[in-house]
């Protein structure tokens, strides 16, 4: 017998779940605590959809590589855009910042949708996408997000990178600059 594919342990909730758990989160925490709480829960759910993702991807039997090592940059990240539209996420385009540092943007993605006046960004897909992509790279990745649609901005995007490096963007943020100056001042 062989083990079941993670495809064949698949849910469909609605995706006001979403706004439940900001809901949920909100009512509980204050904005730093809650951030935090989703960020965590994210992280949690992203190796699941990593795994699920390869097993996506070895049954979706299109004429692509089935196996990680294989897949070439833009092949990987088209079809990574692909599983997450095909989940209900929303789709996401690449863009190389600096050769430590890459953008996700969406003007789709649905945590961005979440009505919510106290909207604090996508922190649920901040964790995901780090969960995710470190057992892509098998590495301390980080995430951050800088632009939201939940906060007025016409779409989300997603800096991810290295720890060092997000954490040196961060901290630049914080004494006011832009993010893709905080990006271009990396070292
Ligand atoms: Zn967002």
């Amino acid at each position: 017998m062989s083990d079941a594919l993670q495809t064949d342990n698949l849910i469909s909730i609605p995706a006001a779940t979403i706004a439940a758990i900001h809901r949920a989160v909100a009512n509980d925490l204050d904005p730093t605590g809650g951030a935090e709480l989703l960020r965590q829960i994210g992280l949690q759910m992203g190796p699941a959809l990593h795994d699920h993702f390869w097993d996506w991807v070895a049954e979706s039997r299109m004429a692509v590589p089935t196996e990680p090592g294989n897949f070439g940059f833009e092949d990987f990240w088209r079809r990574l855009s692909d599983f997450f539209d095909y989940l209900g996420f929303g789709t996401l385009g690449i863009e190389q910042l600096h050769p430590a540092v890459f953008a996700l943007s969406s003007s789709d993605w649905i945590e961005g949708e979440v009505a919510d006046n106290g909207h604090q960004g996508c922190q649920l897909t901040t964790g995901v996408l780090a969960g995710f992509l470190r057992k892509v790279a098998d590495r301390d990745l980080a995430v951050l997000e800088v632009e939201c649609r939940g906060t007025g901005d016409d779409q989300c995007r997603f800096l991810a990178g290295s720890a060092d490096a997000l954490q040196q963007v961060f901290e630049r943020m914080q004494l006011g600059s832009a993010y893709a100056e905080a990006v271009a001042n990396l070292g």
